[in-house]
């Protein structure tokens, strides 16, 4: 029969030694109790080697720190940290690390302690975000305030929601639109892309010679994005007919014409310029009606109106628009 190599005690066993003398003997995790790290004094972004890793704070990247510091058996599975954080002072923590694991069916623990000293350095992106770096200009441009604002929250989202190399040390409204200065040219030219699919209009990219490092050119890109000054589902007044935009794709829009009947057409956007716009639809509630006869009350004027349906008109829905001293009335 088997028995313990190390005691002689009786099964069960792993690796021909008792459970008693497993947990006596193997080691499960280790941990220095003196460990150094880097982070950013300004976001807190954890130093590791070639890079900077982001963290939401500076508790976070001690704790995964002090996480990736363990040294684990690699004969043992179902590895599980807890850890807990005390702060000293602004340089120094203390961490307790509770380890759990398996070795072959015997379940291990240990409580393993250390004391983590942090060093402050400034990261790439910081000291660039200082230092005023940029490396591309995305300037937005369109007479239409609207649609120049939807642009601008846009590529703030972006920037907000990117990583922390995506920044803008300087943007702001100017003649004409609106300058973002982006650390990215990568990005700049994404950014550029994205509004005109978005938006329609059309991109133009031109660089600048800025200076030469390690034997090659340094270029900084400018990406000028046009917009229109129309926008899907806007409502025109165009040869004294009412059209809605139903679609813009770069330098065209489609039209569907809502009055007279239904008619549908593509233009160049740039012949949209300076086009009546309409304000937005308001519903219309038909005071009575006989057969296609309809009293309307209008909802600019406040006062009813005789209109006919047209001919195959099936719909519920009444809709009006206002142009001048005119109000058109859609049967949807
Ligand atoms: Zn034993
Ligand atoms: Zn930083």
């Amino acid at each position: 029969m088997n028995v313990c190599l190390r005691c002689g005690a009786e099964p069960p066993l792993a690796s021909q030694i008792c459970h008693d003398c497993v947990r006596q003997t193997i080691e499960l995790a280790s941990l220095p109790v003196n460990l150094r790290m880097v982070a950013c004094k300004s976001c807190s972004s954890l130093k590791v080697p070639g890079t900077w890793t982001e963290f939401k704070d500076l508790d976070s990247a001690v704790s995964s720190f002090a996480e990736s510091s363990v040294d684990w058996n690699i004969d043992t599975k179902k590895q599980v940290i807890q850890l807990s954080l005390n702060q000293l002072d602004p340089h120094r923590f203390r961490t307790e690390v509770n380890c759990t694991g398996v070795f072959q069916e015997v379940a291990l623990s240990s409580l393993l302690k250390s004391e983590i000293n942090v060093k402050f350095q400034v990261c790439q992106s910081c000291s660039r975000l200082a230092g005023g770096y940029y490396e591309s200009i995305l300037q937005i441009r369109t007479k239409r305030k609207e649609i120049l604002d939807l642009a601008v929250d846009l590529v703030y989202n972006e920037i907000d929601s990117g990583p922390s190399e995506l920044f803008t040390p300087e943007a702001g409204t100017v003649k004409g639109g609106f300058d973002f200065q982006l650390s990215s040219t990568e990005k700049g030219r994404s950014l550029a892309k994205e509004l005109m699919i978005k938006f329609g209009g059309q991109v133009t990219e031109t660089s600048k010679l800025i200076g030469r490092k390690d034997g090659r050119d340094l270029l900084r890109h400018t990406f000028g994005v046009r917009l229109p000054e129309v926008k899907t589902g806007d409502h025109l007044f165009l040869d004294e007919e009412v059209w809605c935009v139903t679609r813009i794709d770069r330098r065209k829009a489609n039209l569907k014409r809502l009055i007279p009947s239904l008619a549908q057409k593509t233009v160049e956007i740039d012949f949209l310029r300076n086009v009546p716009l309409l304000d937005n639809l308001s519903e219309v509630q038909p005071v009575s009606h006989r057969g296609r006869e309809y009293l309307l009350l209008d909802p600019f004027t406040l006062q009813t109106v005789e209109a006919i349906s047209p001919e195959d008109w099936k719909g519920d829905k009444i809709s009006a628009l206002r142009y001048g001293n005119d109000t058109y009335f859609i049967w949807d």
